[in-house]
């Protein structure tokens, strides 16, 4: 593909004929056309970022941008125009909203966990999603490598990605940790006459062929080591965030806490379309978020903007979320 057809020809001049070309001199060729020496790779970097916790590794990779759509019926509890003119002030997009899905999977030394799956072969969401593998590959991370999955709730986005289509295991040594309660409620087979019959044939093709690798872990326990959870009921009944710590240091896995760093962190009490409980899901916010705003723990969200790393703080009724800057590690 030639640059002109990327960037027209009128619109290079335009910016370059004016005040640039007068200043330029002679610089610009007979004809008005100027041309980068390199041609535009129309590539992106891997979806991949690596940084140290402790004296763990923790990389995170992407199952792909997850579009939700309008705003105004995905957050709700308030007017549309609140919704609409949080995300403007904020320089978002009123008419799509975008969830990233950010999948840490963190090196012990003698452990390999990774947090969530994301939409695997669904495509309920579109053909962004599912780009798991790919991900893990680009980051030099083998699904056979990968000893422990750790599961914030059975929804789509997160319980996706263990199973093919077939029913095979992508992850074929991996034990799968998860409450019961949602392992119980998401495959329950009562339900697939329900409005949630799309969710729950997704856990149950996901979660059924590894049953006899799946463990249940309880609040508070520390059923890895490294590896706290803590019940956070609402967005699912036996939703869970994590504590994951090494040597000292530790950050929050949110799961879906919050799934997004502006509408329902800098408002709590904001209420999402897909929460079983709202009210409920909005208690586990406010405790939680003050919890880890208040003890400066980072947090690793799975839907906030890529790589969803950084620290939460009180402000106002709300939280204010600060993304990390990115830690360069050596070599
Ligand atoms: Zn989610």
């Amino acid at each position: 593909m030639s640059n002109d057809l990327i960037l027209p020809n009128t619109s290079r001049r335009g910016f370059l004929g004016g005040a640039a070309a007068l200043a330029a001199g002679s610089a610009l060729p007979l004809g008005g056309h100027a041309l980068a020496k390199a041609p535009l790779t129309n590539t992106q970097s891997p979806y991949f970022y690596r940084f140290a916790l402790g004296t763990a590794e923790v990389t995170v990779v992407s199952d792909g941008p997850l579009p939700l759509g309008d705003p105004g019926t995905n957050f709700v509890g308030v007017p549309k125009e609140t919704v609409y003119g949080m995300l403007e002030t904020n320089f978002l997009p009123k008419d799509n909203v975008v969830l990233e899905q950010n999948i840490p999977v963190v090196n012990f030394g003698d452990r390999l966990v990774m947090f969530d799956t994301g939409m695997g072969f669904s495509k309920a969401f579109g053909p962004t999603t599912g780009r798991l593998q790919k991900s893990l590959e680009e980051a030099g991370i083998k699904p056979g490598d990968v000893d422990a999955i750790v599961c914030s709730h059975a929804h789509i986005d997160h319980i996706g990605g263990i199973c093919t289509a077939e029913g095979k295991p992508l992850f074929p040594n991996a034990q799968i940790y998860i409450s019961q309660i949602d392992f119980d409620f998401w495959t329950d087979e009562s339900k697939l006459n329900s409005p949630l019959k799309a969710f729950v044939e997704h856990a149950r093709a996901n979660l059924l062929p590894v049953r006899e690798r799946i463990v249940f872990f309880k609040d508070q326990q520390e059923f890895l080591p490294g590896v706290q959870a803590l019940a956070a009921p609402g967005h699912t009944a036996g939703h869970h965030i994590f504590q994951v710590a090494s040597a000292g240091k530790s950050f929050a896995f949110l799961g879906d806490l919050t799934h997004h760093a502006i509408l329902l962190t800098e408002n709590p009490r904001l209420e999402f379309a897909y929460d079983s409980d709202p009210k409920q899901a909005v208690q586990s916010r406010l405790k939680l978020l003050g919890m880890l705003s208040e003890s400066k723990t980072p947090v690793m969200s799975y839907h906030f903007a890529w790589p969803g790393f950084g620290n939460l703080a009180k402000a106002g009724d709300g939280f204010r979320y600060y993304p990390a800057p990115m830690q360069m590690l050596r070599g």
